[in-house]
């Protein structure tokens, strides 16, 4: 089974002062990760809870509860449910799909860190993530070898030091919001120190899965370092962005940071303009721009999950249709060994 166990973060905090958790750590600490649990919560039908096993045993259910309380009870096919519930499905091999779909393994120069990309490195910074999302590109990716340490930063950041090529670091996962701000600002102190950096990214699914992840402690040093800030949010339904979303993409704001989203297409989840529509306008109203829209990474349990291509271009041109061009998002997929996200 793939654990993304919280207690991998604090493996160099042991030496840190004993204070009360962030209320953040404590709602991570508590996310459903028992399948039964999370089916019993929701009122599923037991023919469900099988399936949630055999899925749950490849790649383990995880759900804060700030995420379920968005779902609506009683419905297997709620659009957020469909995204963490485990099925039968991610059992059976499908053609193509496969444990690294991205070949991320053979652009790992130094442990936690993935150097693919021109001027941009990604670091990993945490390998835990609020919520495991069944359809995840990194579901196989090994995070145990790739956990961060104190010694392993300062090994990329020498990485980052040594390059005047890289201008913009990338703080990935896991999710890199599941680090403690101690982590986290220890190390974006020293990405600040590195004079070609310019930008700080962050990709993260947090502010969403538990919107009191961005608390004081947390803009206390994103709004000190100099670099420019983007978060590139991942939220892939309209339901996902409740009053505690926007507030906390608003409190994101304050601390200078440029908001954008990105998107997986899913099957049962947000394959209708409609559902897209939806997202987009949502998206703004929280001051979110759509950036990307992903059509699935092909990796092995998420073939269910899949839009073929041309509905893919379809729905994007049904977007064209009833949206500003700046809500829609771009149609792109990942392909191992280009330099960038190539467009459909
Ligand atoms: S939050 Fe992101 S990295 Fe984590 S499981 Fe979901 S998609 Fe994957």
């Amino acid at each position: 089974m793939i654990t993304r166990s919280p207690a991998l973060l604090q493996r160099h905090d042991e030496a840190e002062p004993l204070a009360p958790p962030p209320a953040w750590q404590a709602q991570l600490a508590g996310a459903i990760r028992d399948p039964a649990e999370l089916c019993r919560r929701l009122g599923l039908d037991a023919a469900w809870r099988p399936g949630a096993e055999a899925g749950h045993a490849l790649f383990e259910v995880r759900v804060p509860e700030a995420f379920l309380s968005r779902m609506r009870p009683g419905d297997p096919h709620d659009p957020l449910l469909r995204q963490v519930l485990p099925l039968g499905e991610e059992t059976l091999p499908a053609p193509g799909f496969v444990a690294d779909p991205l070949e991320e393994a053979a652009h790992t120069p130094a442990r936690g860190l993935i150097h693919k990309y021109a001027g941009r490195v990604l670091l990993i910074a945490s390998p835990a993530c609020a919520v495991n999302c069944r359809y995840c590109f990194r579901r196989h990716f090994p995070y145990g070898d790739n956990a961060p340490s104190r010694a392993q930063w300062e090994s990329s950041l020498d990485h980052l030091r040594h390059d005047p090529t890289i201008i913009e670091a990338i703080l990935s996962g896991g999710d890199p919001l599941a680090a403690s701000d101690r982590q986290l600002a220890w190390l974006v102190e020293r990405l600040d120190a590195i004079p070609h950096l310019r930008r700080l990214r962050i990709h993260t699914r947090l502010p969403v899965v538990i919107p009191d992840r961005i608390d004081g402690g947390l803009l206390d040093w994103l709004g000190k370092t100099r670099l420019q800030k983007v978060i590139v949010l991942h939220i892939n339904h309209a339901q996902e962005i409740d009053d505690a979303v926007i507030d906390a993409c608003a409190r994101l704001k304050t601390a200078g940071a440029t908001l954008l989203n990105q998107s997986v297409l899913l099957r049962g989840v947000n394959d209708s303009v409609d559902a897209l529509a939806a997202l987009s306008e949502r998206l703004f109203e929280a001051g979110v721009l759509p950036y990307y829209l992903h059509v699935l990474d092909p990796v092995a349990g998420a073939a269910h999950f899949d839009v073929p291509d041309d509905q893919a271009r379809e729905l994007v041109a049904g977007l064209r249709e009833v949206l500003p061009g700046f809500l829609v998002p771009r149609l792109v997929r990942e392909i191992p060994g280009e330099g960038s996200k190539t467009p459909l």
